[in-house]
C-alpha cells in the first residue's frame, strides 16, 4: 500500500472518531485494516479514503465508510458473532466485518456471509476476498438475499445494505434470540430510515429508528424490484 493512501486512511479513522459515529475500538481497528482500494475500480483508487459511496460496476456503488461504520456500531458487531450480509457488492464491507467478528489474534473465529444479487459482482467480490486472505471467515454467495440465507441460519447480526419496503420475514427469522437486524427501510429513490430490529423472543421484536441514509433499492423477492435471478 503506498504511503499516502495510509495516512488517508488513518484520517478517515480519526474523523469518524471524532464526528462520534465510531463508537468502539474494535470497528476503528476493522476499519484501519481494511484495503478499500483493493476492493474498488482502479480509476477510483486514489479517492478510496473520501467518505463516499464509490461506484463498483453493474450500476452499483460501495458505501460511505462513515454508513459502513455506523452499521458495524449499530449491528452491536463483536468477536465471535455469525453475520449474514444482505448486498454484498464489491466484498468491502464483508472484510470489515470479518475484521471485527473474527480478529486473527483473538481466539473467538466468528464468520461472514454476504450474499450478492449480480453474479458478476458476487464473482468478483469473491476473487478479491480470497486474494486479500480472507475466504476462511468470508463466504460468498449469488443469490436473492431478501430471502436471507437459511442454510447458515440463525445470525447474531444481519446486514441488508440495499432499501427495502420494510423488514422482510425471512430474515427476522432467521435472527437469534437476541440478534440485530440493520436495515435501510423506505423509499427506492430518495431517503430511508436506519431501523435496527432486535429479536426479543421466538415471536417479539423491538425496532428503532436510527436516522436518515440513501441506499440503491433491494431487489428480489421481498425488495422493490422482483428481478429474477
Ligand atoms: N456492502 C457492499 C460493499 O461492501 O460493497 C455495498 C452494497 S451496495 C450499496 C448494495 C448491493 O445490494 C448491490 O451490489 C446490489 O446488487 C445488492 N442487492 C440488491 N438487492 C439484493 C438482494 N435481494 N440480494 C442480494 N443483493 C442485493
Amino acid at each position: 500500500m503506498s504511503e499516502g493512501l495510509e495516512s488517508y486512511r488513518k484520517r478517515a479513522v480519526q474523523n469518524l472518531i471524532d464526528m462520534g459515529i465510531i463508537k468502539r475500538g474494535i470497528v476503528a481497528y476493522a476499519l484501519m485494516k481494511v484495503p478499500r482500494e483493493d476492493f474498488i475500480p482502479e480509476a477510483y483508487r486514489n479517492s478510496a479514503y473520501v467518505d463516499s459511496p464509490i461506484p463498483i460496476g453493474w450500476g452499483q456503488t460501495t458505501s460511505a465508510l462513515h454508513m459502513v461504520a455506523w452499521m458495524c456500531e449499530a449491528a452491536e458487531l463483536k468477536p465471535g458473532d455469525k453475520v449474514l450480509e444482505v448486498g454484498g457488492g464489491c466484498g468491502y464491507m464483508a472484510a470489515v466485518y470479518a475484521e471485527i467478528v473474527a480478529p486473527p489474534s483473538n481466539g473467538r473465529r466468528g464468520r461472514v456471509y454476504t450474499i450478492e444479487i449480480i453474479s458478476d459482482l458476487a464473482r468478483k467480490a469473491e476473487e478479491t476476498i480470497k486474494k486479500l486472505g480472507y475466504a476462511d471467515r468470508v463466504v460468498v454467495i449469488h443469490g436473492d438475499g431478501s430471502l436471507g440465507y437459511p442454510q447458515a441460519a440463525p445470525y447474531d447480526a444481519i446486514i441488508v445494505t440495499a432499501a427495502s419496503p420494510g423488514a422482510p420475514k425471512p430474515l427476522k427469522e432467521q435472527l437469534k434470540i437476541g440478534g440485530r437486524l440493520v436495515i435501510p427501510i423506505g423509499s427506492p429513490h430518495y431517503v430511508q430510515e436506519l431501523t435496527v430490529i432486535t429479536r426479543l423472543d421466538e415471536e417479539s421484536y423491538r425496532e428503532e429508528r436510527l436516522g436518515g441514509c440513501v441506499f440503491v433499492p433491494l431487489k428480489g423477492r421481498h425488495g422493490w424490484v422482483r428481478e429474477a435471478l
